[in-house]
């Protein structure tokens, strides 16, 4: 009741030339304990983890000091501090995962997945390491290493299987990644470096990159074009993409989400969904790729409903280079 108190008094919006200006506040609170003896230290460092655990739930809240929060604190800086040496001891590989034609059956390429093999951690998916590598900055570097990889090994196959270029390698971008401000200078780089045609690669963002600065977004898409970038829009149907938006964007391929995918087997309701989601994206000139293809039954669906491409374990696993 007395945070609450606290909480309303400290939100009230101050005054700066006149002008009213908001104010948030997140409050962590640690507790002494009469048994327990406690340095004055302690006691502000449990309040301090509580205080950014209360950010992370969202800010404008307070969150009382609890034992477990300081093991979590603890392993996640454990994990960045992994994280910062990883690239320099060369942790980080490329998984690849075929893109198949649904229509005629043919590879039509890849998507690049990263891997992390650490020595205690073992062998690490993305989810678990992606958000920690944004939130550190890491992810630009890391970034431009998976751009970098990625093209190297399409470079590498089309040399070794002249018969098959027209093989597209998808890469994705990640929040951070994509308001860089050298993002293209970077790509225009990795590609002539590695000699690869940028009609080649296929650059994955999500719905809420570019729907916060949408402006900015259609611009930056606009000089990723330039280069003969293929732009695809990945886990379509997850965000809060504005249909009004989206016939402005210079996209080549939408990617429906899994939880569609997913649920095709089920319901009228599910397959009309998808049925929608083809239909727009056709009506705007998209290729349409189905992730996460399970199923033969999926499969088959997605077909009839003349879905372009599938990619999912009923294809193939991400696989290494091998
Ligand atoms: P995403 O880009 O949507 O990638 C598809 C994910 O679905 C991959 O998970 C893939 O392994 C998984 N998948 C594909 N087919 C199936 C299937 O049939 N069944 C199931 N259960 N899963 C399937 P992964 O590799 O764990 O990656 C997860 C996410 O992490 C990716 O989602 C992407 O958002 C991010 N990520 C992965 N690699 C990179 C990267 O190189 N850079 C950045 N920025 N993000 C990445
Ligand atoms: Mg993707
Ligand atoms: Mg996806």
């Amino acid at each position: 009741h007395q945070m609450d108190r606290l909480q309303h008094l400290l939100s009230v919006p101050f005054n700066l030339d006149g002008q009213k200006y908001p104010s948030t506040i997140s409050i962590g609170m640690a507790i002494g304990q009469p048994n327990l003896e406690y340095r004055p230290a302690d006691l502000l460092r449990d309040a301090h983890t509580a205080m950014y655990r209360a950010k992370a739930l969202g800010k404008t809240r307070f969150e009382v000091f609890a034992a477990g929060m300081l093991t979590e604190a603890v392993n996640r800086l454990q994990l960045e501090s992994d994280l910062i040496t990883a690239l320099d001891n060369q942790e980080f590989l490329l998984y690849y995962q075929p893109i198949v034609s649904l229509q005629s059956g043919v590879l039509a390429g890849f998507e690049a997945l990263v891997r992390w093999r650490q020595k205690d951690r073992g062998f690490v998916l993305p989810s678990a390491f992606i958000p920690a590598a944004e939130e550190t900055g890491l992810i630009m570097a890391l970034g431009q290493w998976i751009f970098r990889e990625a093209c190297r090994q399409l470079r590498q196959w089309q040399e070794l299987f002249p018969q098959h270029q027209h093989l597209t390698m998808s890469i994705n971008l990640s929040n951070r990644q994509f308001s860089q401000p050298d993002l293209v200078t970077q790509i225009a780089a990795a590609l002539e470096e590695t000699q690869v045609s940028g009609e080649c690669i296929r650059l994955e963002i999500t719905e809420s990159m570019v729907m916060g600065d949408v402006d900015r977004a259609f611009d930056l898409m606009l000089q990723l074009k330039s280069l003969d970038l293929k732009l695809a829009i990945d886990d379509f149907g997850t965000g809060y993409s504005s249909l009004s938006y989206l016939h402005r964007f210079p996209m080549d391929t939408l990617k429906v989400d899994k939880s569609f995918v997913g649920r095709l087997e089920n319901s009228n309701e599910d397959r009309a969904i998808i049925h929608t989601i083809l239909n727009l994206g056709h009506q705007l000139g998209l290729d349409v790729v189905a992730e996460v293809s399970e199923t033969e039954a999926q499969v088959v669906m997605l077909k009839q409903a003349g879905c372009d491409y599938g990619q999912g374990y009923f294809f193939a696993k991400p696989l290494d280079h091998q």
